[in-house]
């Protein structure tokens, strides 16, 4: 018994050995020249990840909702319209963020597992005058995957700065952030990007940085104002030492062996991976009866999956069966369903033998829990989706 578990929720994820080595040398002081090297090596990187050649890479110890946090500080100003386009519990969180800024804000939100009409957002954006808008990409708590790129085209077209919350998304769904005109994407590290919690990133544009110097009034977080961090990424950009709050040195080495990885893979490459390995585990999941959160599967995240329990299935049952089973999976999360779905992640450095795993313990705990199923259909769908 090698007594491992395998984590297979939406975040943190399982991380490459080499990730989780690069955290484990020796800690450098964060103005040596070695560390100034490393820091400008991951903002340069982002920029690649990102497909944002001109943004403008933030890297800051914090969770992505920091980085949430912070696209709200440094934008918002009192009494500013802001629209959120929320597909769940996250597109929620921004509501709730911005608020406390002082925005008025106004909230789109789809119905559950469903996403949002186009023209309902462009009424919206014709109705009144707003500075910025959020979306969420993929909405973790739901596992809706949404098209920034049209929405982001509308933000353009009515002037409005628009954010992407790509915790859920970045280096694991397609985002063009350059071409497809986001003014700002925003991550954590413990997702896609394959490296443990603490890191908040953010990709602004240089529009989003001017809207930003042409405040009227201080940004009222310390931590999160760009004042304090802009010089600080600069200087890293070129090489010089710099301080404003101690970066955490150790995830940051971790970060880029991360985004090497990632770049060496390839971002086309990645993202085909994803979606070929989220269809095959659709398929699989639906051939045992099982249906997911998402509407449809065209709106279906490619980095995680909501499942709904089959009737008469107790969700804490299945859980700890799958705990059992040494695979650690994630409840419901959206609040008004929360007891009827889990969630499976499949980011990251992710492989078919991992989802084969899940789908071997998915069977054995439903079928002792008495769910009427043929043995092996799951699996044998999956291989067979595999090979194609
Ligand atoms: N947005 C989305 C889409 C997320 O999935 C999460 C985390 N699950 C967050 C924001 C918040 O990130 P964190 O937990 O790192 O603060």
């Amino acid at each position: 018994m090698k007594n491992r578990k395998l984590l297979m929720i939406p975040g943190p994820i399982e991380f490459e050995p080499e990730v989780l080595r690069a955290m484990g040398v020796q800690t450098a002081s964060h103005v040596a020249p070695n560390f100034i090297k490393v820091f400008g090596n991951c903002l340069n990187a982002m920029k690649k990840v990102w497909l944002a050649p001109h943004g403008q890479p933030f890297i800051v110890s914090g969770s992505g909702t920091l980085a949430m946090d912070m696209a709200a500080a440094n934008l918002i100003e009192h009494g500013d319209n802001a629209l959120v386009i929320s597909s769940g519990y996250f597109g929620d969180r921004f509501k709730d963020i911005l608020d406390r800024y002082g925005a008025n804000t106004t909230i789109l939100s789809t119905e559950i597992g469903g996403d949002i009409a186009l023209e309902i957002i462009e009424r919206e954006l014709k109705n009144k005058k707003y500075k910025l808008l959020t979306m969420t990409h993929v909405d973790t708590s739901t596992g809706v995957l949404i098209n920034p790129e049209p929405i982001a085209a509308l933000a353009k077209k009515y002037n409005v700065i628009s954010v992407l919350d790509g915790v859920c998304s970045v280096a694991g769904e397609e985002i063009r952030q350059e071409e497809w005109g986001v003014d700002i994407v925003l991550t954590a590290s413990q997702k896609a990007i394959g490296v443990p919690p603490g890191l908040a990133l953010l990709v602004a544009s240089q529009d989003a940085i001017d809207i930003w110097k042409g405040r009227k009034t201080p940004v009222s977080n310390y931590y999160a104002d760009w004042q304090n961090w802009l010089p600080i990424m600069k200087a890293y950009q070129e090489g010089s030492p710099s301080y404003f709050g101690t970066p955490p040195v150790n995830l940051i080495n971790a970060l880029e062996k991360s985004l090497t990885l990632i770049l060496e893979e390839g971002i086309p490459k990645r993202i085909k991976r994803h979606q070929k390995l989220a269809m095959d585990f659709r398929k699989a999941i639906q051939s045992i009866g099982l249906s997911i959160l998402p509407k449809t599967d065209s709106i279906a995240a490619n980095t995680l999956t909501a499942i709904y329990y089959p009737q008469g299935i107790s969700g804490g049952d299945f859980l700890s069966g799958m705990t059992g089973n040494d695979i650690i999976l994630a409840g419901g999360l959206h609040p008004k369903i929360k007891t009827t779905y889990f969630r499976v992640g499949h980011m990251g450095s992710v492989s078919e033998n991992d989802l084969i795993a899940v789908l071997s313990a998915l069977e054995r705990v439903l079928y002792k829990l008495n769910y009427k199923f043929e043995l092996g259909t799951s699996l044998r769908v999956f291989e067979e989706e595999c090979v194609k």
